[in-house]
């Protein structure tokens, strides 16, 4: 499984797409990308290959945008298919969410959530997830960032993932507990991925999230890396790859 996100200027369609190509050895049993062009969320995705995820987003004509998020998924709940297929959006369709992990305590979470009048669409523990961030969002009137942190800490499990908010376009919100994630550093870019080699052609420097990190990922600001659980600031560690041994 595995997860690679990008926002900067480029097309962000064909580095996802390679990305995940790059994290196959990690197996997989499906594959979904979210590509956002300024105006519309779209998202293609299937159970499969990521060859096949290739065919259906050209035949979709989901391949436009700078700000794209990709992911290869190892179902633990909810069968292969293409509904349990990551990415996967809030009721509302604002939000798009791709995780790696497992939620433990998605059932509890899942019930309240369709007591206040949600409605899902898949199997997956995962779709809980991103409509918890959402009514945590909606309920507080909370920044992206902050409602997934309120989030993750009604969460038991384990998680890498990344969230993408519509309202706010120039951002990604990555997090990490369990299952790796690396932030590649670019000039007015920004690569996410389960490791670095996605991201090494474009970019040497890396800041790899320890467990219980979340990271507000945002164009043309400085990485803010936070404690998920008590809310401190972390200097971010930038890294210097070498190139010859990651590749
Ligand atoms: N638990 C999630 C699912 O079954 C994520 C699986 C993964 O790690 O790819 O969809």
């Amino acid at each position: 499984c595995g997860i690679v996100g990008y926002i900067g200027y480029r097309e962000a369609y064909p580095i996802v797409i390679k990305g995940l190509k790059r994290l196959e050895y990690r197996g997989y049993d499906s594959a979904g990308v979210m590509l956002y062009d300024g105006k519309a969320l779209n998202v293609s995705k299937t159970k499969g290959k990521v060859s096949n995820l290739e065919e259906k987003s050209a035949s979709e004509n989901t391949i436009n945008g700078s700000i794209g998020m990709g992911h290869t998924r190892w179902a633990t709940h909810g069968v292969p298919n293409d509904v349990n297929s990551h990415p996967h959006l809030s009721n509302s369709g604002e939000l798009a969410i791709i995780h790696n992990g497992i939620i433990e305590n998605y059932e509890p979470l899942k019930k309240e959530l369709i007591n206040r009048g949600y409605v899902f669409h898949s199997d997956t523990d995962t779709e809980v997830l991103i409509n918890l961030i959402e009514d945590v969002q909606k309920k507080d009137k909370l920044k992206l960032g902050k409602a997934v942190q309120v989030a993750l800490n009604q969460v038991v499990g384990a998680y890498a993932i990344c969230v993408f908010d519509t309202k706010k376009p120039n951002e990604i919100v990555a997090a990490r507990l369990g299952s790796p994630l690396a932030i590649g550093v670019g000039e007015g870019e920004f690569f996410i991925a389960s490791d670095a080699s996605p991201f090494i052609e474009y970019t040497s420097n890396a800041i790899y999230l320890e467990d219980e990190e979340m990271a507000i990922v945002r164009l043309y600001k400085p990485i803010k890396i936070r404690k998920i659980k008590d809310d401190t600031l972390v200097d971010p560690y930038v890294q210097e790859l070498q190139m010859n041994l990651e590749q």
